[in-house]
């Protein structure tokens, strides 16, 4: 298959800019590593992982993701008990960061253990769920709970309720995680079953090579003057961005597909347009190239310019407004 040797090819182009470029060591090899697992190569993974943990070697920024990660590709080599006792390590360390307990969850689920998925994913809620607040994890983490429940058959308990009550989306969650819907092995039609099985790892794989891009995916906000500035300069984009109110709108719109889609790690960058005419340079393109803004938006979250999405509650909008998010592009019905 051509797509998987693409990744490969990508993978291996990753790797060949180590040596020139140490401070990146740590981005470039879990990028390579996520490209291998993309071209169901998992072997080739696993000495990423271990040149990262190796103690010898520059600490990484979250151990716990990079175990979580070796877990996976073990167990996609058929390492099943090796992967199981790096889960209990991970475990031991209750990450603080959210991915680590993803990737391990559905881990167990993706190989069919259900029950240990849904036992992780209940230690997960104890561990993200406060009385006070659901945050952005404790969204996340109900929701997955949610889902292997109902892949259980269970019936709902409070959380299950909870789960419902923070997702906001046109489908509703039981709709979304219905079984038939997510596994179609009522089906006796093998090609289909083998079809949909493709389709599952498929979108597991994009999965954790999102969880294994250190920076957000981003969408590029253009703040009013900005705005008025770049479509005086460029007209070519005001079939894209429309009006002001018509462009904020729009982000969040963008926000909220993608994370129906279950993109984890959203963010929204702030474009300038003496920024956006610099980064044009640099890429040696004339700045009303219809793909550059992506690209741009790209590479200010790659360098940490990212505002995370949705913004944690009574913080400012991440349009600028000194007006909370909720009351704000957040409000109900804004999107
Ligand atoms: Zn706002």
């Amino acid at each position: 298959m051509s797509e998987q040797r693409e990744y490969a090819a990508e993978a291996e182009r990753l790797l060949r800019k180590v040596p020139e470029h140490p401070d990146d060591r740590e981005e470039l090899l879990l990028a390579a590593a996520a490209q291998w697992i993309l071209a169901e190569r998992p072997a080739e993974a696993l000495p990423l992982y271990d040149a990262l943990l190796d103690p010898t070697s520059d600490p990484v920024s979250d151990p716990a993701l990079v175990q979580a990660l070796k877990a996976a590709a073990l167990w996609d080599t058929g390492a099943e008990q090796q992967a199981r006792e790096l889960a209990v390590a991970v475990r031991a360390q209750a990450p603080a960061s959210l991915p680590p307990w993803q990737i391990i969850g559905e881990t167990f689920e993706v190989h069919d253990d259900l029950p240990a998925a849904a036992a992780w994913f209940e230690d997960a809620t104890d561990h993200f769920l406060t009385p006070d607040e659901v945050t952005y994890e404790a969204r996340r983490i109900l929701i997955t709970r949610h889902r292997v429940r109902r892949l259980l058959g269970e019936s709902h308990d409070d959380r299950d309720h909870l789960a419902d009550y923070v997702h906001s989306a046109p489908v509703p969650l039981d709709e979304l995680h219905d079984p038939k819907r997510l596994w179609s092995l009522g089906s006796d039609d093998p090609a289909e079953v083998r079809r949909e099985i493709e389709r599952l790892r498929t979108e597991l794989a994009d999965h954790r090579a999102a969880l294994s891009r250190p920076y957000p995916l981003a969408v590029l906000y253009w703040p009013e003057a900005e705005l008025i500035a770049l479509l005086t300069r460029y007209p070519v984009f005001a079939a894209d961005y429309g009006s002001y109110p018509e462009h904020l709108r729009s982000v969040e719109q963008a926000l909220h597909a993608l994370s129906a889609t279950g993109a984890p790690f959203l963010g929204v960058v702030t474009a300038t347009l003496p920024t956006y005419e610099a980064y044009a340079r640099t890429q040696t393109l004339p700045p009303a190239t219809p793909s550059l803004p992506a690209a741009y938006a790209t590479s200010l979250a790659a360098r940490g310019h990212a505002t995370p999405w949705p913004p944690p509650r009574n913080t400012p909008c991440w349009c600028g407004a000194q007006i909370p998010y909720a009351e704000h592009c957040g409000r109900p019905g804004t999107a």
